[in-house]
């Protein structure tokens, strides 16, 4: 695979939806909003590997609070694309969460069903506060009324890649979020590579 930038997509992504500077500017302005909202009090950040590693890394680094990090692999059964709600917990947290605010960190919503489940999960496990930043919510998030405290973009839609987001695990390296031409979707989706 041919290194991409923004300029040049080579022939598999087809267009950018969200520029390096765009996502940049954006959760910066989320992390003013968190270091505001979470002011004097012990914020735990939660990232749903693998897809917000990146989300992770740059929020983090923007905020001015001293927070602490942990991370959850959870792996949702379903068919393609489509997540069906069942949930299994791959890695769990390392840390006990009681009595604790807890920040989910999420890099894109689609129907949602993942997150409700996870929402749940760590609710029971007796924290001060539950809440959630998902940097990117697609339509039917908002048609469920998932309730994410902060959202850095509504996207139509499609599906993307980038900054974090894969397509059979190829693209999260980049720095940007696009969309594939439907030939690479089709190739890389039946495991071509
Ligand atoms: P949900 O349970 O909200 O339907 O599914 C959320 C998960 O599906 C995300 O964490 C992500 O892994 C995956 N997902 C949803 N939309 C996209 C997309 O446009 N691109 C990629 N690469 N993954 C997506």
């Amino acid at each position: 695979m041919t290194l991409v930038d923004e300029t040049d997509l080579g022939t598999d992504l087809d267009r950018v939806v969200l520029t390096e500077k765009e996502i940049r500017d954006r959760i910066a302005e989320i992390a003013a909003q968190i270091d505001a909202d979470y002011r004097g009090r012990d914020l735990l950040l939660v990232g749903v590997l693998k897809g917000a590693m990146m989300v992770m890394a740059d929020l983090a680094r923007s905020l001015h609070l001293p927070v602490t990090l942990d991370f959850m692999a959870v792996s949702s059964y379903g068919s393609g694309r489509r997540s069906s709600g069942v949930v299994r917990i791959l890695k769990d947290l390392d840390e006990s969460i009681e009595g604790r605010h807890v920040l989910v960190v999420e890099d894109i919503v689609d129907s949602g069903l993942t997150l409700s489940w996870l929402v749940a999960n760590l609710r029971s496990r007796a924290p001060a506060s539950v809440e959630v930043f998902a940097l990117m919510r697609k339509p039917d998030a908002l048609v469920q009324d998932i309730e994410l405290r902060y959202v850095g973009f509504d996207l139509p839609r499609e599906f993307v890649v980038g900054y974090g987001l894969d397509c059979a695990e190829r693209y999260r390296n980049l720095p940007f979020v696009a969309t594939l031409t439907p030939q690479a979707y089709r190739r890389l989706a039946a495991g071509a590579g």
